[in-house]
């Protein structure tokens, strides 16, 4: 199979979709990240996404959605979950709720859970991709399974060359890291993995606290299973919170003391332009002649917690 990147106009976004019918994978911009897409009801095509991808078939997948109304069919909605989604959707947050017995979303992309993660995206591409297709489109990071996210269409291109038809060029994702996914399948809402929308942001939206699980495991069982493994990690060994350098490391600075020859995801200490930067900036370090990788703290307040849980996971040994 040759893999086309395909310009992101609404001739393409229409054939790219008419792709998706037809049980094919296709990769798209949303605000967060590039997504690997397939329709959410048709298992064959969401078996695909685990194969292209190596994904752990317990790995359960994000389902994207035109809108709230759409949701409603295949989740239980709660309160707080239309607190969440009047507040922050379209946009970078996903919400774990109860699958309906008479939901159409394939068991295969929840791994069998009895919960669906659900999130409206706001990126005009994905929107448009969602309207045409008719249905809800799984979507997991479109890179190869545990590696650096993608933020571009080269980055897509360079982790699934031929292994999908088409990749839609939507140019640098907006926010550059994951949404933030959070548990309301029970009675206490709980933070299974930080991400662009804070805890803070949370809490001042439903006017209580919440709780922040690394979703490995709440006591018996595992309940968010993509949060357990080494992710996010370029193929060269890289070390976090490093404030001296070794002669052969590359270093990924923050901040001004940050050395003036390397990469800094942010003279200025900006979270926002941190984040943005920074699957873009390891992509760019990934590379042969780098031996090794060297990051500099960054500090763990708002955005930072999800940017250090991404540097965390993106350093763990194999
Ligand atoms: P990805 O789409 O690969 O960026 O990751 C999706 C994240 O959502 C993973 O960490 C999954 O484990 C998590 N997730 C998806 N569906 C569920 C679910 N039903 N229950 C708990 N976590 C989920
Ligand atoms: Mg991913």
């Amino acid at each position: 199979m040759i893999t086309k990147i395909l310009e992101g106009n609404l001739d393409n976004i229409s054939l790219a979709a008419t792709a998706l019918k037809s049980g094919k994978l296709v990769a798209f911009p949303t605000e967060t990240v590039y997504g690997l897409g397939a329709i959410a009801t048709d298992d064959d095509a969401v078996a695909k996404i685990f194969k292209a991808k190596s994904r752990p078939s317990f790995n359960p997948l994000i389902i994207h959605f035109k809108n709230i109304l759409d949701v409603k069919k295949e989740v239980f909605w709660n309160d707080t979950a239309e607190a969440l989604a009047r507040t922050f959707w379209p946009g970078p947050i996903t919400l774990i709720l109860n699958r309906k017995n008479t939901s159409k979303i394939s068991v295969l992309a929840s791994a069998g859970l009895k919960t669906v993660a659900v999130r409206v995206p706001g990126h005009y591409i994905a929107k448009i991709l969602i309207q045409e297709c008719g249905a809800p489109i799984a979507a997991p990071s479109a890179n190869e399974s545990g590696l650096i996210s993608p933020t571009d269409a080269q980055h897509v291109m360079k982790s699934l060359f031929n292994k999908i038809p088409y990749i839609i060029d939507g140019r640098a994702t907006k926010i550059g890291l994951e949404s933030t996914v959070i548990d309301l399948s029970q009675d206490a809402p709980a933070i299974l993995r930080p991400g662009y929308i804070t805890k803070e942001q949370i809490e001042k939206s439903i006017k209580y606290s919440v709780t922040v699980n690394d979703g490995s495991t709440n006591g018996t069982n595992v309940i968010s299973p993509g949060m357990i493994n080494k992710h996010y990690s370029p193929n060269v060994p890289m070390r976090i919170n490093a404030t001296e350098f070794l002669k052969n490391e590359k270093v990924l600075g923050f901040g001004p003391k940050a050395p003036t020859l390397a990469m800094n995801l942010s003279y200025s200490s900006n979270l926002d332009e941190a984040a943005s930067n920074l699957f873009k900036f390891l992509h760019k370090l990934d590379h042969s002649d780098t031996q090794s990788i060297a990051v500099m703290p960054i500090p763990e307040v708002g955005l930072g917690i999800a940017i250090n849980d991404r540097l965390r996971r993106a350093s763990l040994k194999d």
